[in-house]
C-alpha cells in the first residue's frame, strides 16, 4: 500500500518507520528543511515511563488560581479571542474530575509502558545513537510537606505496580552528589528507575536517516496544502509542489494538524500548549546530574544529553505564538541555576520555545477517521517523546488492518464524542 504520512517530527518519522518495516511503501511530507525541528527539536528528552500522567488533574484547578496574574507561573493562559481555546479550556478543566483524571492516567501507563518497548525495539535493531541514558528520574523537593505528599502519592502507584523509590535527602545526595550545590538543600525526593533521557531531534534525525536508507522517500520543504477525498476514501494529498496519489494518509503534523483536517469536517480537540526549554552545555561533568530531574515544586525538568545540559518546562495558551517570552525563559533556567548553579556554561544558553500539540484528557489521537484511509496519530502534548514509538506502531498496525497489541479504541477520536 502506497502511504504518506504528513509531518516530519517524532512521532511522524516513528510512523514511517512501522509502516515501511510492515512493507508498505512510505512516503513522508514536511515543510520544514529537515527533520524534527519543530516540537521535536528542543524537548526536555525525558522518556517518562512511569511519570505519564495527565496535566488535567483535580488539584490542578486551585493551582491555577493560586498562579492567576504570576507572569513566571507554571502554567498561564494569554486570553484571546479564539472560541477554540476556550472550549479546549474547559474541556481540559472537565478532565480534572477524579474519575476522569484516574481513567485517562491509566490509559496513558499502558502506552508509555508499550512504547518503551518499542523504542528499546527501534533503537536495538537500528543501532541509532541519540544520547540516551537509562538511569531512571529523580524528582526531588524542596520542602518536608511536598515531599510527604509526593511520597503518599508513590506509595498508591507503587500498590498499582509502577517502580518508586522513595528517597530522603541523603540517598538523593548519594546517587546524584552534583545536588550538594543546590541553592537550597533538597528535604527529599522519588525516584523512577525505569525512566529514560534521550535527544528526541537526535533520534528522529537519525530515524529518518535510517528510514531514507530503507527506501521511505522523504519530501523536506514541501508544505501539504489539503488532502484529497473522493467516495468517501482519502486519495492523495496536494502540496506546494503538486499532487502526491496514495492509497492511506497519516496525519501527524503535531499542532497543526486540527487546522489541516477541519475542512473535511473533522473536529480535532489538540490545542498548542506552548513550552520552554533552555540548552547550556556542560562546563563541569562532576557538578552535573547523571539522569533525569524532575524539579516537582517548579514544574520544570532537567536532562543530562551528553555533554549539554537541558531544562524545560512553563505551559501557555497563547495560539500559535512561539515567541520567546524571556521573563518565561527565566522561569525554568532558574531552578536549573538553584539545583546545579556550578555545571552549565550559561553564556551559551540556547533558548527555544515549542508547542505541544494538546488534547484535553492528555492522550493522543490515534487510529481512523469517517474517511476511509485517512488516519491521525497526534496530539501527544507533554508526552510526545515518550509515547512516539508506541503510537507509531499501534498506527501501522491498524492501518495495514493487523490486530493491535493494545486495545486500539482507547485512542480513538470517538471518544470525544461520548
Ligand atoms: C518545552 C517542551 C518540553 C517537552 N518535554 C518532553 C519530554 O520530556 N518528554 C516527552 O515525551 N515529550 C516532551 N514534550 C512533548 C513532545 O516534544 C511533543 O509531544 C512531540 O515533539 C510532538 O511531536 P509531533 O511529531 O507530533 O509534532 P512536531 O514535532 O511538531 O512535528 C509536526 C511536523 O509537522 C510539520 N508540518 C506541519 N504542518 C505541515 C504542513 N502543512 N505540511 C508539511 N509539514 C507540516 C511540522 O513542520 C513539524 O515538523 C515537550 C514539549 C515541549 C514544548
Amino acid at each position: 500500500m502506497k502511504v504518506i504520512v504528513l509531518g516530519g517530527g517524532v512521532v511522524g518519522v516513528a510512523t514511517a518507520y512501522f509502516l515501511n518495516e510492515a512493507g508498505h511503501e512510505v512516503s513522508v511530507i514536511e515543510r520544514r528543511e529537515g527533520p524534527g525541528l519543530e516540537t521535536s527539536f528542543a524537548n526536555a528528552g525525558q522518556i517518562s515511563v512511569s511519570h505519564a500522567a495527565p496535566w488535567a488533574r483535580p488539584e490542578l484547578p486551585g493551582q491555577l488560581l493560586r498562579w492567576m496574574g504570576r507572569r513566571d507561573a507554571p502554567f498561564r493562559m494569554v486570553p484571546r479571542l479564539d472560541p477554540g481555546m476556550w472550549r479546549w479550556g474547559l474541556a481540559f478543566l472537565r478532565n480534572c474530575a477524579p474519575a476522569r483524571f484516574r481513567r485517562n492516567a491509566a490509559r496513558l501507563r499502558r502506552l508509555s509502558v508499550y512504547s518503551q518497548g518499542m523504542l528499546t525495539r527501534v533503537r536495538e535493531s537500528t543501532g541509532i545513537e541519540f544520547d540516551h541514558s537509562a538511569r531512571g528520574i529523580l524528582s526531588v523537593f524542596r520542602t518536608p510537606r511536598a515531599w510527604d505528599a509526593a511520597a503518599g502519592h508513590a506509595e498508591a502507584l507503587r500498590d498499582e505496580g509502577v517502580d518508586k523509590e522513595i528517597l530522603d535527602a541523603r540517598e538523593c545526595l548519594r546517587r546524584e552528589p552534583a545536588l550538594g550545590d543546590a541553592a537550597t538543600p533538597v528535604a527529599g525526593g522519588v525516584y523512577s528507575p525505569l525512566d529514560e533521557c534521550g535527544d528526541a531531534h537526535i533520534f528522529t534525525r537519525e530515524l529518518a536517516g535510517h528510514c531514507a536508507r530503507a527506501g521511505v522517500r522523504f519530501r523536506y520543504g514541501e508544505r501539504a496544502r489539503s488532502i484529497a477525498v473522493a467516495d468517501g476514501a482519502a486519495t492523495g494529498v496536494a502540496t506546494d509542489a503538486g499532487f502526491r496519489d496514495a492509497d492511506a494518509v497519516v496525519v501527524a503534523m503535531g499542532s497543526e494538524s486540527p487546522l489541516f483536517v477541519r475542512p473535511l469536517g473533522i473536529a480535532l480537540p489538540v490545542y498548542p500548549v506552548k513550552g520552554y526549554s533552555v540548552t547550556v552545555p556542560v562546563a563541569d561533568r562532576g557538578k552535573v546530574p547523571s539522569r533525569g530531574i524532575a524539579d516537582e515544586e517548579r514544574k520544570v525538568v532537567i536532562a543530562r544529553l551528553g555533554d549539554r545540559l537541558r531544562a524545560a518546562g512553563a505551559a501557555e495558551l497563547a495560539g500559535h505564538d512561539r515567541r520567546v517570552d524571556e521573563r518565561r525563559a527565566r522561569s525554568v533556567l532558574e531552578p536549573l541555576l538553584e539545583l546545579f548553579p556550578n555545571g552549565g556554561d550559561l553564556a551559551r544558553a540556547v533558548l527555544w520555545t515549542g508547542l505541544r500539540p494538546m488534547t484535553p484528557d492528555g492522550s493522543p489521537v490515534i487510529g481512523r477517521t469517517g474517511i476511509r484511509g485517512l488516519f491521525l496519530n497526534t496530539g501527544h502534548g507533554s508526552l510526545g517523546w515518550t509515547l512516539a514509538c508506541g503510537s507509531a506502531k499501534l498506527l501501522s498496525d491498524m492501518t495495514g488492518g493487523r490486530d493491535a497489541d493494545i486495545d486500539p479504541s482507547e485512542w480513538a477520536l470517538d471518544r470525544y464524542r461520548s
